[in-house]
């Protein structure tokens, strides 16, 4: 099989994982809408909480993967699909197959993931002194409201 035929294949591949994905995301975002229906008890709304939450959750990630697929069909269309961003070098099918939204070959990832390793750590600990810092700032305000009450 040609690389152009394989390309082919997964553009089809691409399009029916994309409708599948578009009825799962019009199912959750049907059932996140449609949960709160005449349901009073606090155990059964903290559980609604939950799987609206879920839902919300899910229904984001199959919106992302879908752009991501989209994103890959266009650039099947205009020919540009399955060239390494960084090196421009052909990636290969099996990896094209495995990974249909990979922008990089294996070497640049690899690169990549080692660069992105020591950013990943400096962000978390930036993210987590923050989000340390706002739980703080929530426990004050909850305690002053109990003071004036
Ligand atoms: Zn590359």
């Amino acid at each position: 099989m040609s690389r152009k035929e394989a390309l082919l294949r997964l553009y089809d591949r691409l399009v029916s994982e994309r409708e599948l994905l578009r009825l799962k995301l019009v199912e959750d975002l049907g059932l996140t809408y449609a949960a709160d229906d005449g349901i009073n008890d606090l155990a059964e709304t903290a559980q609604l909480d939950e799987q609206i939450e879920l839902h919300t959750q899910l229904a984001s990630m199959e919106s992302r993967e879908i752009r991501e697929i989209d994103a890959a069909i266009d650039k099947i269309r205009d020919g540009s699909y399955g060239q390494c961003e960084r090196c421009q070098k052909a990636i290969p099918i099996a990896r094209l197959q495995a990974m249909p939204f990979t922008t990089s070959c294996i070497d640049c990832q690899r690169k990549l993931e080692q660069r992105r390793s020591t950013h990943d750590d400096f962000e978390a600990n930036w993210a987590s002194a923050v989000q340390y810092e706002r739980r703080a700032v929530d426990r004050e305000l909850s305690l002053s409201d109990l003071d004036q009450g």
